[in-house]
């Protein structure tokens, strides 16, 4: 992701391993294993790891869920083709789809490839039942993904420029204006997008109240509101999605990162009105394949076991709340997000960069999203335990100038 990929470049060591594309500057560490919060690289040092991949392993390194249902599923199929039907695929559908309230759902690989799949289906719906329209509204600082089209969905500065030309129709606007969404919207709008809490820009939450003047607004003007929920789904903020704290209930919804715990899976779900693809308009290879399936349906399975979310809520209130004290005592702009997608804001400091890097040096993966702030997604089953020793070793690197 670029937000680590920028950062990182000014500090990284040189000495790019040569038959890799260089994507993004990575230190010279490599690592070999994990276990719950915790990473080893091959030299057998331990970090304490608050980025777990992203936002994506959501049940920490090495989740024995996850290896047990890839263990079983792989010895009885892989995949027999998106062009039949298999049984985790059929399963783990009804069980997506009621937890989400959505009738359908398309699987897919990645976070980016769900959202195409999102703003295809939204342009087919705008062709058939609102007169061709085909503009989907989305917001500066958004992220969707490194699609041609996602890049163009993302409202991305750094991004100006890059890859021209790009895919046309998506209007931005500044999150949390209700009145500049409605300005934006014209006969040629089909639709708003945009996630709930901004991940890559630096954990930016939409008002509970202007997602619900958005969905207001939505069925007001016959348009569809479509939640990005890639980083925010699958109890990442406490709830099974983010669009529950304000109880809105969208047209569309896009998961990634943690519906697979580290596994590549994502999630297309729709309203059943919504649902216009005919056969051939959408596809993939790997889509519903029955062994991401039957990982998916595991990884549910957990976030929705009692308790667990509950357990997400009070971990995300102990670091916010050791967070608050850490910004208290060194007079920094408090904090922003929900459960365990949090951010600390730095300002006036603006080091966050070299604070990441320090933070390696003394065994801790955090995120830099911007040089004022650092963000935290921990596993959601970290413990007590690990956010203190987190917290002890953060405030070690606040203290030094
Ligand atoms: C990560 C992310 C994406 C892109 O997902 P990939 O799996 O990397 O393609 C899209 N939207 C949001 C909100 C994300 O956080």
């Amino acid at each position: 992701m670029t937000t680590i990929a920028e950062p990182q470049a000014e500090n990284a060591a040189p000495g790019p391993y040569g038959a890799l594309m260089e994507i993004t500057r990575r230190p010279p560490i490599a690592f070999t294993h994990g276990r719950g919060g915790s990473l080893w690289d091959s030299e057998g040092n331990r970090y304490l790891d608050f980025i777990q991949g992203w936002a994506v392993n959501c049940l920490g390194h090495a989740p024995p869920a996850v290896a047990r249902a890839l263990a079983e599923q792989s010895a009885r199929l892989l995949n027999c083709s998106p062009a039949y039907y298999n049984e985790p695929m059929m399963r783990y559908a009804d069980a997506l789809t009621a937890a989400a309230g959505l009738e359908r759902v398309f699987f897919a690989n990645s976070g980016a490839e769900a959202n195409e799949g999102a703003i295809k289906l939204a342009r087919k719906w705008g062709a058939l039942h609102r007169g061709g329209a085909w503009e989907i509204v989305t917001t500066a600082g958004g992220f969707h993904g490194r699609t041609l089209a996602t890049m163009s969905a993302s409202g991305k500065a750094a991004w100006d420029g890059l890859f021209e030309p790009r895919v046309a129709g998506f209007p931005k606007v500044p999150l949390n204006d209700i009145g500049a969404v409605e300005a934006a919207i014209t006969d040629r709008t089909v639709a708003v997008m945009l996630e709930p809490i901004q991940g890559e820009s630096g954990v930016r939450p939409a008002d509970d109240g202007y997602l619900r003047a958005l969905r207001a607004l939505a069925d007001r003007r016959g348009i569809l509101l479509i939640l990005d929920e890639i980083q925010t789904g699958m109890g990442r903020t406490g709830a099974l999605f983010c669009f529950e704290h304000a109880g809105v209930r969208p047209d569309i919804m896009t998961l990634g990162k943690g519906i697979g715990a580290g596994t590549p899976l994502a999630a297309l779900l729709a309203r059943e009105e919504v649902c216009c693809f005919d056969p051939g308009d959408q596809g993939g290879t790997y889509n519903g394949n029955a062994l991401m399936a039957a990982v998916g349906h595991a990884v549910l399975e957990e976030l929705t076991a009692e308790g667990f979310l509950e357990r997400v809520c009070e971990a995300g209130a102990v670091l916010r709340r050791d967070l608050e004290r850490l910004s208290g005592k060194y007079g920094l702009g408090g904090v922003r997000g929900r459960g365990l997608l949090l951010a600390l804001d730095l300002k006036p400091r603006t080091d966050g960069f070299a604070l990441v890097e320090k933070a390696l040096a003394a065994g801790l993966l955090l995120n830099a999203p911007a040089p004022d702030a650092l963000r935290f997604v921990p596993a959601l089953n970290v413990t007590d335990a690990e956010i203190a020793e987190m917290l002890d070793l953060l405030d070690g690197l606040l203290k030094r100038p």
